[in-house]
């Protein structure tokens, strides 16, 4: 058999192949009012791979409705974490709160192709042995309906049409309701933030750490070239609440972190798009994973002594309820809620003290 063929044959199995389901485990609380679908939303996502579970948390009482979006990036696992503490612990008292704990339900099928970070975790819940998934930046290809570069980078001449970006969630906002899978995935989530009449929405990413491969032992080098961890990029509309939202973040965890504003140049990102598409606010945030430097060998995403998985869900969970009270200030709109871990609470342990 000749390389060509025998390579033609290998494209055709990627495109036929069936794309690995994803189940996720996410075990509601007390607080969860309702379980929705995305497809309730946008029904052509009905009994797809782009499907994914909506959590409501309805105080019943009239105010402010947030969104917490989780998973847009299946190798981020903070913004997930942070999304299963809010499902599985918190009340509203007051307005509403929706959770999508795993938005891109594809990407979380695949393994992480960028750095090879274990595809499940093991952690002690109040329940027992639980695992968390890592999963991988994009759509699965065969999800999307295209083949696998087999690669993490763009190939030459790439477009945002064609290239691996054109399965990126966060490049594909407001999406397309006729569009690839990923583009009809976003266009489903901001029916939902249309049709919820959501006020303001987080979405919560990790990056890259602060911190450069030690040239020696016990060398702690910060300052890498990339500064994305520890940044809350906010839309135009919610610089003001973003900077009120920061102050009380870093009074209350001693977090300090950069606000930076949505450049309106760079389009497909949820925190212009979901603001310049809906009359919600929206807000993006970045935590520092170890799982996303490329110098680690065997990064720990979840126990990290530096940047452990209490401290990145910890710090989306807090900024997404100092957002919620400062939008509250600004608006006299407020979502209130009890039962979110106190960040000391949190760091005071492992995090299955707090998952279900
Ligand atoms: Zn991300």
């Amino acid at each position: 058999m000749t390389r060509n063929l025998l390579s033609g044959i290998c494209l055709l199995l990627s495109l036929t192949a069936a794309a690995a389901e994803f189940s996720p485990d996410v075990r509601p609380g007390a607080g969860v009012t309702e379980q929705r679908l995305l497809s309730d939303y946008f029904a052509p996502l009905a009994d797809t791979a782009m499907d994914s579970e909506v959590f409501v948390l309805d105080s019943g009482v009239p105010g402010a409705v947030g969104l917490m979006i989780g998973g847009t990036h299946g190798n981020e696992l903070a913004g997930q974490v942070a999304a299963l503490l809010a499902v599985e612990n918190v009340t509203a008292i007051r307005g509403k709160l929706v959770v999508i704990p795993y938005v891109n339900r594809s990407a979380m099928s695949m393994p992480d192709s960028r750095n090879a970070v274990t595809r499940h975790h093991r952690i002690e819940s109040r329940s027992g042995e639980r695992y968390l998934p890592y999963g991988d930046r994009r759509t699965d290809p065969a999800d999307q309906g295209v083949p696998d570069p087999g690669r993490y980078t763009n190939p030459p001449g790439y477009t945002l049409e064609n290239g691996a970006e054109s399965r990126n969630l966060n490049r594909t906002y407001p999406g397309k309701a006729d569009g690839t899978p990923t583009e009809r995935l976003a266009w489903a989530v901001m029916q939902l933030v249309r049709a919820e009449a959501i006020d303001f929405a987080l979405d919560m990413h990790e990056a890259d750490t602060p911190e450069r491969k030690p040239t020696g032992e016990a060398d702690y080098r910060p300052g890498g070239n990339r500064r994305l961890a520890y940044t809350l990029v906010a839309h135009p509309r919610g610089l003001e609440t973003a900077a009120f939202a920061l102050l009380e973040m870093d009074a209350d965890t001693g977090i300090s972190m950069k606000l930076e504003e949505s450049n309106s140049t760079y389009r497909g990102l949820s925190h212009i798009e979901i603001g310049d598409n809906s009359p919600a606010v929206s807000f993006l945030s970045e935590s520092p994973n170890p799982g996303q430097d490329r110098w680690r060998d065997d990064p720990d995403v979840v126990s990290d002594t530096r940047y452990p998985l209490t401290h990145r869900a910890g710090l989306h969970l807090r900024l997404f309820k100092h957002l919620a009270d400062a939008h509250g200030d600004a608006t006299g709109k407020r979502l209130e809620m009890r039962g979110i871990p106190e960040y000391e609470e949190l760091m005071a342990g492992p995090i299955g003290r707090f998952l279900n």
